[in-house]
């Protein structure tokens, strides 16, 4: 006979078993809203959840149902997930941030039976009740009268096996936040789900290990806090959780904790740093800091750099579990100047194994990696969306399995990506290309620029020309023509834009990016003086 393997089914309850075997008094930190802290550990989130896939099952979930939570990050949420997914059950993450059409939508599409819910949105969860169809039990994390996360698993004991089955069944339900039209369900499997965890950990992605302490800054309900809660009991990495993002409070808790990782989008990140700046803090034990979701600014990169740490910059989508690309120094970093590094670094890094990337022209030709040719950037890879959730539409690929992003990118001889723009972002003057990300994260270099969005507005000889739009740090004594002269040193004259004009705020989507539709219609009728 000829010999062979076993067959081992990348389930995802494995990854929990694993921790709290291997490494089960690991501890598992949450700051609560309501400022308390409670401390367990892999073997007790291992028992409570196999308690609450008991309770589930007393409920009357089924394999295959759907049960949701609208909660931010904490223990029981974590508890929450691995019992549902320990019984069979689909765990559907919802994004609190969601407008109201979205977030009726998205809980009926689904066809959740249960949600669990932080008591901070409780007047959410009113509101919605009578447009959510499907909804049998409501279930609050927090302590509430007898109705409660804890009640719910009080009378249950722990005598429970994980249901068992074929690594390709689903897991987990996460929904795109949908700028136009309605959100898009992506199912993630076991199998998908085990193996971006075990690339996730890699030494040149999120480099995780026993001796981590990991602060996911990104929540539980964005692309699942992009996969760290499957990844760290696959090494038994320590966990720290915080429902609260003001800057001092991540400070004291990174700390207090010895946070020694954390990953997160750069409007946290750019709070982060504007706290640590202006009272003198330092970031105790962090180490690595992942950045992604939006382009990183280079500026918030050197601000890491130049503290020692080391910056992954991410690119990815909840269509790809998430993660497409990661930065890590590479063979030769060390003959690099302070300056290549971060030229390196800005770019969104290489792809992982498991990932495979191209870029197309507009009618599908593939354009080489050069360096100089942008194009549409497609993906394919076990981790990578084939179809939506009940999508009558058809699979999301082509006949080969290439997923087309949505974004534009650059592909470099070293392997490095660099993404352009978001397809509709790309502001088009005169024919050629100009990249929205890159202007404004140039702008945000700039002294006294909080954040900044360039949008594209109709010129009667370009077609569209940029203009840009600058949220002042506060107190900041700058001018458009001191930030005209600061971008004139990073990008092509022909990109400077053609206004700058200082606004209170700008609006971000439901995961702290830019919101660019909302820009885009707001100036639509924006007439310049160029153009007069
Ligand atoms: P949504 O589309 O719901 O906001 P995602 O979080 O899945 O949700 O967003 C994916 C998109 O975010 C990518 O297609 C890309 O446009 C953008 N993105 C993510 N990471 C980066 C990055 N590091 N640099 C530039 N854009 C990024």
């Amino acid at each position: 006979m000829l010999g062979g393997m076993q067959d081992w089914p990348l389930r995802i309850m494995r990854l929990l078993d694993h921790a709290e075997r291997e490494h089960g008094p690991r501890e598992i930190v949450s700051l609560y809203a309501a400022g308390n802290t409670e401390r367990t550990n892999w073997i007790g989130v291992a028992r409570d959840a196999r308690r609450l896939a008991k309770a589930l099952e007393r409920l009357g979930i089924k394999k295959g149902d759907r049960v949701a939570t609208l909660a931010m990050n904490h223990a029981r949420h974590l508890v929450a997930w691995y019992g549902t997914i320990g019984m069979g059950g689909v765990l559907h993450t919802i994004n609190p941030r969601l407008f109201a059409d979205q977030l009726i939508y998205i809980a009926n599409h689904a066809e959740d039976r249960v949600l669990f819910y932080d008591q901070a949105f409780a007047p959410l969860v009113e509101k919605m009740k009578p447009h959510w169809k499907t909804i049998e039990h409501y279930i609050c994390f927090d302590p509430a009268e007898g109705s409660g996360f804890e009640d719910l698993i009080a009378g249950e004991d722990g005598d429970y096996a994980w249901v068992e089955g074929d690594e390709r069944e689903p897991a987990m339900l996460c929904y795109t936040s949908g700028t136009t039209g309605h959100p898009k369900g992506v199912l993630y499997e076991h199998r998908s789900t085990v193996l971006h965890a075990l690339m996730e950990v890699s030494t040149d992605c999120l480099e995780l290990s026993a001796r981590a302490v990991g602060l996911p800054i990104v929540p539980m309900f964005h692309a699942a806090a992009w996969g760290m809660p499957f990844a760290a009991p696959l090494v038994g990495m320590k966990l720290v959780f915080s429902a609260d993002y003001t800057p001092k409070v991540m400070c004291d808790l990174m700390r207090a904790e010895k946070v020694t990782h954390s990953a997160g989008v750069p409007t946290v990140w750019l709070a982060m740093m504007q706290y640590v700046e202006a009272t003198g803090e330092d970031l105790a034990d962090l180490r690595v800091v992942t950045i992604g979701g939006s382009a990183a600014p280079r500026s918030m990169i050197r601000f890491f750099m130049e503290r020692g740490l080391r910056v992954g910059h991410a690119w990815g989508m909840t269509e790809m579990s998430p993660i497409g690309t990661i930065g890590a120094p590479p063979a030769d970093w060390h003959e690099f100047s302070d300056e290549e590094q971060l030229d390196y670094i800005a770019r969104q890094g290489r792809v992982p194994f498991g990932v495979e990337l191209r870029i197309v022209d507009d009618e599908g030709a593939v354009l080489p990696r050069d360096g100089k040719a942008s194009g549409r950037l497609q993906a394919r890879g076990p981790w990578i969306i084939e179809r939506y959730f009940q999508d009558e539409s058809g699979p999301a690929v082509d006949a080969e399995g290439w997923f087309d992003t949505g974004d534009v990118a650059i592909l470099h001889p070293d392997g490095t990506m660099q993404i352009t723009d978001r397809a509709k972002d790309v502001i088009k003057s005169g024919g050629e290309w100009i990249s929205s990300i890159e202007l404004e994260n140039a702008a945000v270099g700039c002294p006294g620029v909080a954040e900044a969005a360039a949008v594209g507005v109709y010129h009667p000889k370009w077609d569209e020309r940029p203009i840009l739009l600058v949220v002042k740090k506060a107190e900041a004594d700058v001018t458009p023509d001191t930030i005209r002269e600061h971008l004139g040193t990073c990008v092509a004259k022909w990109w400077l834009p053609d206004e700058i004009v200082f606004v209170e705020s700008l609006p971000h989507t439901a995961t702290g990016k830019l919101l660019k539709t909302a820009l885009r219609e707001q100036y639509k009728d924006y007439k310049l003086a160029t153009a007069a």
